[in-house]
């Protein structure tokens, strides 16, 4: 039997899902994790699910998930993403990956088609960070405890449990959310590239083999203060030098210690005092350093290390960083990687084999069970941003894959 995925339906879900949180003045879509718009999307997602016939469940941590039931009691098969979205987002990130494991369940049980293995649906809650990120996935991976729970807040100080409370929830029962690994056999996710690889190559699906660790640094160079014309050039602790020279050794720290999947950003930068006729006493920046490998990223960290510290020593100037966050990177399941290629041959897809630099829900989920990831193309690369955008075409192509990926997994 040939299935394949309504597209019209897909993009009726789209339509209606961006209209909830949009802002009419940018045409951006605010559904950050627990806001009202964002319990108003979960609420719709429920509707759609009973109106394809099935049963919508909200579990602890309040992801959202529906089942479509196997003829065995083997361990099942997860498809989805989130809903929550950064504050101004496009129409797709996350909610493209539910919509198209809504499709897929809504085509099977349409069809009469009944798995070996129950697949189901999950939309998980505050993946992009209104509380840190990952909140509803850590939760089914059990990587939350009490004392997170209590003190997690957003950048307005607001606590995620009262956030939770005020919507009826109790905020222990993320706590329950928690999954027996023993029943996922794998967990499926179909997001947007974020990234421009697909458009530029014009292919319709990525399979992504690995997904990238990161580490996040906040670094302090500090020098001393003086006045611009008196102080000759020589006897300057000119703190912007330092990191004008470190900024400069990224390509060859990358070079000779990363892989050509390294990325190395200083994406903020403050100069103190901060004044035109001033040489810089201090400078705080932000370092976002992201490989596949966690060797190479503890090579790149070393690395880092020793360049800070030769050109303190050089420029006659203290250093201190703080590592802010690691997040170890994660390998697509093999065997799941080699069926979706096969599939994407069989359904004769422009496809690319590819890593992703963005962090996702797999990530988490790569920790307990095997996971798999689709990507379809993101237009000139944009996203986080109203003009986020994928063609109907990639959507449909992505979707199919991941119909016929899901009866795979559930059928062998
Ligand atoms: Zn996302």
């Amino acid at each position: 039997m040939d299935l394949s995925v309504n597209l019209e339906r897909i993009k009726n879900d789209i339509h209606e899902l961006a209209q909830i949180g949009r802002c009419r003045d940018d045409r951006g879509i605010y559904r950050m994790a627990f806001t009202d718009a964002d319990m108003e999307g979960k609420r719709w997602l429920k509707d759609r699910i009973e109106h394809a016939g099935l049963e919508p469940r909200t579990d602890g941590a309040v992801n959202v998930s529906a089942e479509l039931s196997g003829a065995t009691d083997q361990a099942r098969i997860l498809v989805g993403s989130h809903i929550d979205t950064v504050p101004c987002a496009g129409a797709l990130d996350g909610t493209l990956g539910v919509i198209v494991a809504l499709e897929c369940l809504r085509c099977l049980r349409e069809q009469g088609v009944v798995p070996e293995r129950t697949i189901e649906l999950i939309a998980f809650s505050d993946e992009e960070g209104r509380f840190g990120g990952m909140f509803g996935s850590q939760a089914v991976c059990g990587q939350l405890n009490p004392d997170v729970l209590a003190t997690l807040s957003d950048l307005d100080g607001v606590l995620l449990g009262d956030e939770l409370r005020r919507h009826g929830f109790d905020p222990l029962g993320a706590l329950d959310a928690a999954r027996d690994p023993e029943t996922i056999a794998s967990y499926l996710e179909l997001h947007i590239e974020q990234g421009p690889v697909l458009d530029r190559g014009q292919k319709s699906v990525g399979i992504v083999d690995e997904i990238t660790g990161l580490f996040t640094w906040s670094v302090n160079l500090k020098g001393e203060a003086n006045h611009a014309g008196t102080t000759p050039m020589e006897m300057r602790h000119d703190a912007f030098m330092g990191l004008a020279d470190f900024a400069s050794a990224i390509p060859r720290i990358l070079d000779e210690n990363g892989s050509a999947r390294s990325r190395a950003t200083i994406g903020k930068a403050q100069i103190l005092p901060g004044a035109a006729n001033t040489v810089p006493g201090i400078v705080e920046f932000s370092l976002d350093v992201r490989d596949t490998s966690p060797e190479t990223l503890a090579d790149l960290g070393n690395a880092f290390r020793k360049a800070l510290s030769a050109i303190a020593r050089r420029r006659n100037l203290m250093f201190e960083f703080q590592q802010k966050s690691y997040l170890p990177p994660v390998a697509a399941d093999p065997a799941i990687v080699k069926r979706l290629l096969r599939q994407a041959e069989r359904l004769e897809l422009t496809h690319l084999q590819m890593h992703s630099g963005a962090a996702h829900d797999a990530q988490i989920m790569g920790s307990m069970v095997p996971v798999g990831m689709i990507f379809v193309p993101s237009k000139n690369g944009q996203s986080h941003s109203p003009a986020e955008w994928t063609s109907w075409t990639d959507i449909e192509a992505g979707a199919n894959l991941m119909l016929h990926s899901l009866m795979d997994l559930a059928n062998g």
